[in-house]
């Protein structure tokens, strides 16, 4: 029997007039039940005016007001205890907490029923099926379970797969690596900054080349690494493995991934999220591939705190052409390329964090870790790059390739500051590599 690639072939195969229809029909569901059963939501709606009889075609979800991530923390600590009043559900129908890592502020509270936390699996299946994960695949998480939600609902959609899953919890790096060496895993899932971190582990503080060991596919979210090209090959060649990009957000769901024929780019799961990307200087929703904007997603079938056109701050545009894998669901081009809350100007340039790990992780010399600092000098903006020289690497091997690899694709100039490989920090989950400090002053 052939092999079926898809985890939902009706839904994933669908044509995108119909997956249009359903996005509608969904939002008008979604959009009606908060309504319903969220003050918070309600009295936002009603004061513009909008009740669920307005939303007739898809044109009238446009003018559904947006929600933030401050009027999420606005809320929370209040009444239903901790999540304030948008719960849509009684809160003993709550059956899982989990909040923001906080890295932009104030972390945020989600409840989730088991209802929701079923859907959040069923999200990810849709990843790790089309990412080639199958009964047969011996799946690590090395991940330490806790209150963010990160890898939980990978775990559990391995397992609803029928992988074998092994939680890799509270084990040290190299106990981590040990295990997998010991038990023959097939695939794992972390962030890209962990998967680099392992492999430095393994082969320079261990022994032992991960390429060599049994992984053959990894998953990546969290950070954009693995939609970076040279951060993506960094990974790929250090384990030997396929690696896949994902991304997922706590308020939001598992809204995308990259199948195997989409180096890259994402498909967004359109069956279960409508996205909309917002222009950021005219506000206008952008249809058409080729430009960039602001990603505004709904997840169409999250009941208990339910997220409605939340403005992610991601940013993403949409590519021109239908993958070649068959999906009918549309594809971010380059996965999630920045953030617009971390998207700096620069001397009036606008400067992505991931333009400058592209350049950094594609120059053979230099080690994995980088660092950036922006700074004034009087009036004037400063960027300094700290990088780490591989040993027997010398500052004139790579710095002519480097600042002239900066200025093509950041239109900057940096002060670049070399390191003995090894001596800037190390990360094990996400990492913070940019520091704006002007923004202190
Ligand atoms: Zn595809």
């Amino acid at each position: 029997m052939k092999e079926q690639p898809f985890w939902n072939p009706i839904l994933e195969t669908m044509q995108q007039e119909k997956l249009k229809t359903l996005q509608l029909r969904k939002f008008q569901r979604i959009f009606k039940w908060t309504y319903e059963n969220s003050k918070f939501h309600k009295s936002l709606y009603q004061s513009a005016g909008i009740t669920p009889s307005d939303i007739r075609n898809y044109e009238d979800i446009k003018h559904v007001p947006k929600i933030e991530k401050s009027m999420m923390r606005s809320i929370q600590n209040k009444d239903p205890f901790p999540y304030g009043d948008a719960l849509c559900v009684p809160l003993e129908d709550v059956s899982t907490f989990r909040q923001t890592s906080g890295t932009t502020g104030q972390p945020v509270y989600q409840p989730d029923t088991w209802q929701d936390w079923e859907w959040w699996s069923e999200c990810w299946a849709y990843v790790l099926w089309a990412q080639g994960y199958r009964p047969k695949d011996r799946v690590f998480i090395p991940f330490g379970y806790n209150i963010f939600v990160a890898f939980w609902a990978g775990h559990y959609a391995a397992e609803k797969l029928g992988c074998e899953v092994v939680p890799g919890g509270v084990l040290d790096t190299q106990a981590r690596i040990l295990k997998i060496k010991e038990l023959h895993a097939s695939a794992m899932m972390a962030t890209p900054t962990y998967i680099l971190r392992m492999a430095d582990v393994a082969k320079n503080k261990m022994g032992i080349d991960p390429s060599e060991l049994s992984i053959d596919k990894i998953t990546c979210a969290g950070e954009p690494g693995a939609s970076i090209s040279s951060t993506k090959k960094r990974m790929e060649d250090a384990w030997g493995a396929k690696v896949f990009d994902h991304s997922g957000a706590t308020e939001i769901g598992a809204w995308s991934y990259e199948c195997d024929r989409q180096p890259c780019g994402m498909h967004v799961n359109e069956a279960m999220f409508l996205v909309e990307i917002e222009d950021i200087n005219t506000r206008k929703i952008i249809e058409g591939p080729g430009i960039k904007g602001k990603m505004i997603i709904t997840a169409l079938d999250r009941i208990a705190q339910p997220c409605i056109r939340f403005d992610s701050k991601d940013i993403i545009e949409w590519d021109s052409k239908p993958c070649s894998c068959g999906r009918t669901f549309r594809v971010i081009k380059g996965g999630v390329t920045g953030r617009s809350d971390d998207i700096t100007k620069v001397k009036g340039v606008l400067l992505s964090p991931a333009a400058i790990e592209e350049v950094v992780r594609s120059i053979k010399g230099l080690g994995d870790e980088f660092e950036v600092v922006v700074d004034k000098q009087g009036d004037v903006d400063r960027i300094k790059l700290k990088v780490e020289l591989l040993p027997e690497v010398s500052k004139q091997d790579v710095e002519f390739i480097l600042k002239d690899q900066l200025r093509i694709k950041t239109n900057l100039g940096y002060r670049i500051e070399y390191y003995d490989y090894g001596s800037l920090p190390r990360y094990e989950v996400k990492a913070k590599r940019f520091k704006d400090l002007r923004k202190k002053h």
